[in-house]
């Protein structure tokens, strides 16, 4: 057995986590009782968030280049188009999983029912977007026409202000789809070159395990970043009576969400893998606290390899692969909550929608998943393309952007938990491949 020294050393940083998050939410809501702070003041509050945040940014590069190149260059191309195969299964099949809970959810709990859309501020604009603009934007965003504009490209897609105004096409970022698209057949080729090739391999290798020794530093200054994170957010949120009024409808977005974490996903991956699914839960534990307190995939992305490597044990030449696609396209926790706010407004409009809707809003709740950035609200903005798809007005998305910042957080956990089971079970689907490799190969990137 394990003494608790023993585990309080092994698991320090989870714990100074937590502890930040609790006193973190203490401290913001002692200052939001006992002091009046000014809207300035306010800001300068989140500023250690706010360099965590910089920081974790500030990895994505480095670590989407290294990990997908060297991911795919060490596969050769028939075991990674088997695993990439495996990988787009998996994300298609527990998107549809999460979307369908959360429909049946939404229409036994009915949370709109008894209010209607007048209740309820709206806030914000417009904006105007179609199930074609986004897929059509899904594929721009795979051929960036510059690579290295791509690495700071404004992502085409809506962004939502502080004040809850959607506005414009265009937020900052990286264009993670258009990197990893270019990265995979850069890898492909890398890995075909033979020894010439071997130098780029190892290059990008070493940058791998650089990255990744940068981001065990950030990580230490992690619960720092956290507690004023949290804190800031709680000074900041104006409105805390809509969260009364939109009570069910959070309730049941959440229960969605903790049932397919710990039910659904839990279930497929004992399945497939056969191991304890909630010790590997507890290995993302890091990753998912993460993902809590930032509200972005993407951004939680170092944090998620270091868990699924150093606690689960994943091979990296899965996570190297499944992981930075997952971040991207494999949204659970997004689609289950685009089908159950779709529906909450028709609820709340005493909108009737038949069979043929509803499967409609499966289908481009899964899209609007898949469209969505690994960012901050990025799930709220695509959600229009649901409202549209059906025919409710598209304006209606304003009334749920008031409590978005807080289902956002716990969609994106889901997002990122999704992730890892994907790579634990299609690591373990791809276990013959990989064994033939390990005999095969002289040189083992992965593990050297
Ligand atoms: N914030 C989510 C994520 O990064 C996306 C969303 O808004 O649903 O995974």
């Amino acid at each position: 057995g394990m003494n608790f020294k023993g585990l309080l050393k092994r698991n320090w940083l989870l714990i100074a986590t937590i502890v930040a998050v609790l006193l973190g939410i203490s401290l913001g809501v002692l200052v939001r009782e006992y002091a009046s702070l000014s809207h300035l003041h306010k800001q300068y509050f989140g500023f250690p968030g706010e360099i965590l945040m910089r920081m974790l940014k500030l990895v994505i590069l480095p670590l989407i280049i290294s990990s997908m190149i060297t991911g795919v260059a060490a596969l050769d191309s028939e075991v990674s188009g088997k695993i990439g195969l495996r990988a787009v299964i998996y994300y298609f099949s527990t998107t549809i999983i999460a979307v369908i809970l959360g429909i049946i959810l939404v229409m036994t709990i009915k949370p709109g029912v008894s209010q209607t859309a007048e209740h309820i501020d709206r806030a914000g604009t417009t904006p105007n977007i179609t199930t074609v603009d986004t897929l059509l934007d899904l594929l721009r965003n795979m051929f960036p026409e510059n690579l290295v504009q791509a690495c700071f490209q404004q992502v085409r897609s809506h962004n939502i202000t502080k004040e809850y105004k959607i506005v414009g096409r265009y937020s900052d970022g990286i264009n993670v789809l258009g990197l990893i698209v270019f990265c995979v057949a850069f890898g492909l080729v890398i890995g075909k070159m033979g020894e010439r090739g071997r130098i780029l391999l190892e290059f990008f290798d070493a940058l791998n395990e650089a990255t990744m020794k940068l981001v065990q530093i950030i990580m230490c200054y992690m619960p720092i970043g956290i507690l004023f994170l949290i804190a800031a957010k709680i000074i900041e949120v104006e409105d805390w009576e809509i969260f009364k009024k939109m009570g069910l409808y959070m309730v049941t977005v959440l229960s969605g969400l903790a049932i397919h974490a710990t039910i659904c996903l839990p279930l497929i991956f004992f399945v497939i893998v056969r191991k304890n699914p909630y010790t590997f839960t507890l290995g993302m534990a890091q990753a998912l606290v993460t993902a809590l307190m930032i509200s972005s995939s993407s951004a939680t992305l170092p944090v998620t390899f270091r868990c699924a490597e150093e606690n689960n044990r994943i091979d990296k030449r899965i996570t190297r692969f499944v992981l930075p696609v997952g971040a991207t396209i494999n949204m659970d926790g997004t689609a289950l909550y685009e089908a159950v706010a779709a529906i909450f407004i028709a609820q709340l409009n005493d909108y009737a929608l038949d069979v043929g809707q509803i499967v409609t809003i499966s289908i481009t709740a899964t899209v609007a998943s898949i469209g969505a950035a690994g960012v901050p609200n990025a799930g709220l903005v695509t959600m229009v393309i649901v409202l549209t798809a059906v025919g409710l007005p598209a304006s209606d998305v304003t009334l749920i952007v008031a409590v978005d910042w807080l289902l956002d957080r716990f969609r994106t956990m889901i997002n990122v938990l999704g992730d890892a089971y994907g790579a634990g079970i299609v690591q373990k689907l791809s276990k013959l491949e990989l064994e033939r490799m390990d005999l095969t190969s002289d040189v083992d990137v992965a593990n050297p």
